[in-house]
């Protein structure tokens, strides 16, 4: 589910650089942010509740529309006994001005968080956040509190980083206790 292509990165690597579309779908931009009524209609019409997991991802960040995800996320519980998973980038709480985490339980089955970097300068350079170089430690400190709301954590990485990069990752990944993977 592509709910906007609004983001709070810049990432270099960023798909939406390079192609409209991806996995099947030609183009990602929308014209307009779909409303949760129109959602709802949208995962009817494809019979989405077949589905074994709904993805909320990009182009953009989902957790922008942090309210509408879980509003969307309750309605699908309630008619069908379906995982639920956000790609996010991880800075929800900055850009909600709060603590999220806890939104998310029983409603977010797994979380995956964009890490893409093994400390904060490398960080910043490569994804350029609209909330500086501190974003690191916000995305370290959201992925300890997230795994306490969620089933299932994953921090994830950009296979086109430095491989020691990638290994110090994967260690940071293990010390906080959540899965790991290099996409
Ligand atoms: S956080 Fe995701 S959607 Fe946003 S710029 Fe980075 S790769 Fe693209």
């Amino acid at each position: 589910m592509n709910l906007t292509n609004r983001c709070t990165n810049r990432c270099s690597f960023c798909v939406r650089q390079m192609t409209d579309g991806l996995g099947g779908a030609d183009n990602l931009w929308l014209e307009k942010e779909p409303s949760v009524e129109e959602v709802m209609k949208e995962l009817e019409r494809q019979r989405a509740y077949e589905y074994e997991e709904l993805i909320f991802c990009g182009y953009g960040e989902p957790s922008i529309r942090l309210n509408d995800v879980l509003e969307i996320s309750r309605r699908v519980k309630d008619k069908a006994d379906i995982k639920i998973r956000m790609n996010t980038n991880g800075l929800a709480d900055r850009i909600h001005g709060k603590r999220t985490a806890p939104m998310l339980e029983g409603l977010i089955d797994r979380v995956s968080v964009s890490l893409n970097e093994a400390d904060a300068e490398s960080y910043n350079e490569l994804c350029l956040p609209e909330f500086g170089v501190s974003s690191f430690d916000s995305i370290l400190a959201y992925i300890k509190d997230v795994k306490s709301f969620v089933q299932e954590t994953t921090v994830s990485v950009v296979g086109c980083i430095p491989a020691d990069h990638i290994e110090r990752c994967r260690q940071i990944a293990a010390e906080l206790g959540v899965g790991f993977k290099v996409r």
